[in-house]
């Protein structure tokens, strides 16, 4: 059982196609893998019945001879996909019992490839968090050890996805990233965590926090593997017009080829007050490591670098207090019953939304409102240029850059969630890329003192996803991180 567990994707597409296991073995793996996991408060919606279902197509196509790229693969998906008749719910009460009636179509895309929906996934309310705190349905955990006894975060808002794939309880799965929620939690759990060119995959279907911002990637364990199901995901779609005119690209190509002589570029402004001193040791073996696989390595500098999580603060709530009004009580979801119209909106949005949720309204209408709107919303839209400005003259001069994920390893259940300050200050790595639309990955590295993993960051010019695959791969191949989170489901080394 376990063997199967201990499979990447790419692994286990392999020995599916040479039918040496069978899709409905994997899946009773993983299913068992689930269970062994719940205290992990992975899933909020499993979904095994269709899963048993999808198996059972996927034998047939590999016996038919006409299997798609993931067929056969377990797969699970952040709670913030609009899945056909399944509860999708963003992990927010207001959304409790919201069936869709369509597919997003990045999940569309990976069931007509063959994957496995094994359910959905924990994540921060509307996907507004770094640490899944923010859920209605509790914390997503970290498999790996606890600190004291207390458990600690999965990072957010995709911890469910970062958590899963760690333990071994999904093979892949799928989350969004606003702000750094596929990063910093891939980081976290010691993962692969890709966020795509803004326009790359389409956000048709995802519940929308800041749509300036929003894209949907994979968590996974390998850099190879990525590349498969990023392969699937990414495409355009005439439903979104923010995705970009671009045909297939079989990514896996890319995660092979040589890195020599690409020039990567060291941002002198990530070296930030409090980034524990594990972490920039961490990121200077990263830039010995690209050295010695034949990589030139390049100081730049990225000036607007220290406004970029300010101006992030700005934009995401104005762009969500928008998204959000559409949570009426009449539309979607819950409703608490008032005398009137106006007084029945009220009592289903203080209801329904959590704390965040409502701290980010208040901020987003408060910097959108007449008299406000021109000293911070566009002070930040201005903002936001001049970082994309500094990122488009550093790739001038550099292919890649290279920074660390996040400032600190995993932090324990509790300790940042009251202070929101320190909770946003998670995303200082993570946010330029989003405000500039630029891809980034999350290659877990190395280890801290403790024993948590640590994740460095590549970041890339737009639509240069195959790019950060072979420098992330080279970068897998020296780090020789080892998956081996305390409370996974089974020996995944
Ligand atoms: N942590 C950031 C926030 O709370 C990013 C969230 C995300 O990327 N969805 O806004």
């Amino acid at each position: 059982m376990s063997d199967l567990l201990k499979m990447t994707a790419t692994e286990a597409r392999n020995s599916l196609l040479k039918k040496e296991i069978s899709s409905v073995e994997l899946l009773n793996a993983y299913q068992n893998a689930m269970e062994k996991t719940e205290a992990l408060n992975n899933y909020v919606t499993p979904t095994l019945d269709a899963a048993k279902q999808m198996a059972v197509n996927a034998d047939k196509a590999y016996a038919q001879g006409n299997a798609g790229p993931l067929a056969g693969l377990p797969i699970g998906v952040k709670d913030l996909f609009c899945t056909k008749d399944i509860e999708t719910t963003a992990c927010s009460a207001i959304l409790k019992g919201f069936l869709p009636s369509y597919e997003s179509t990045v999940t569309s895309n990976i069931w007509h490839s063959g994957g496995v929906m094994l359910g959905k996934l924990n994540c921060d309310e509307f996907a507004m968090g770094s640490s899944n705190e923010t859920s209605i349905f509790g914390p997503a955990v970290n498999p790996w050890s606890k600190i004291d006894g207390i458990d600690l975060s999965s990072g957010g808002s995709s911890g469910g996805s970062a958590s899963s794939v760690a333990a071994g309880s999904a093979l892949m799965s799928l989350g969004t990233d606003t702000g750094g929620s596929i990063r910093q939690p891939a980081a976290f759990c010691g993962v692969v965590g890709l966020k795509p060119t803004y326009g790359r995959c389409s956000r048709w279907g995802i519940v929308a926090f800041a749509s300036s911002l929003d894209q949907a990637g994979p968590f996974t364990r390998t850099v190879e593997d990525s590349a498969l199901i990023f392969s699937v995901m990414a495409g355009h779609d005439p439903k979104d017009s923010t995705s970009a005119s671009l045909g297939y690209t079989n990514f896996s190509e890319a995660v092979k080829s040589n890195i020599e002589g690409l020039r990567i570029g060291i941002p002198a402004e990530y070296n930030v007050d409090g980034m524990d001193i594990e972490i920039s040791d961490l990121w200077k073996k990263g830039r010995a490591w690209l050295e010695q696989a034949g990589a030139k390595i390049v100081d730049i500098n990225l000036p607007h670098t220290k406004y970029a999580l300010p101006c992030y603060y700005i934009i995401a709530p104005a762009e969500a207090s928008s998204n959000l009004a559409r949570y009426d009580g009449i539309r979607y979801g819950k409703r608490i019953e008032a005398e009137t119209l106006d007084a029945m909106y009220e009592a289903t949005r203080a209801d329904g939304f959590g704390e965040e949720v409502q701290r980010r309204i208040l901020i987003g209408t408060y910097a959108l409102s007449a008299g406000y709107y021109d000293a911070y919303y566009l002070k930040a839209q201005q903002v936001r240029r001049l970082i994309k400005e500094d990122f488009e003259k550093a790739f001038n001069d550099v292919d890649v850059i290279l920074t660390p994920t996040t400032p600190t390893p995993a932090f324990p259940l509790g300790a940042e969630v009251s202070d929101p300050i320190t909770m946003y200050l998670n995303d200082v790595f993570t946010v330029p890329a989003n405000l500039a639309g630029l891809p980034g990955i999350s290659v877990p590295a190395g280890l801290s003192n403790q024993g948590l993993p640590l994740g460095l960051q590549l970041l890339a010019p737009p639509f240069e996803e195959g790019r950060l695959f072979s420098v992330a791969n080279a970068i897998e191949k020296q780090a020789e991180f080892l998956l081996a989170p305390a409370r996974a489901a089974g020996d995944l080394q």
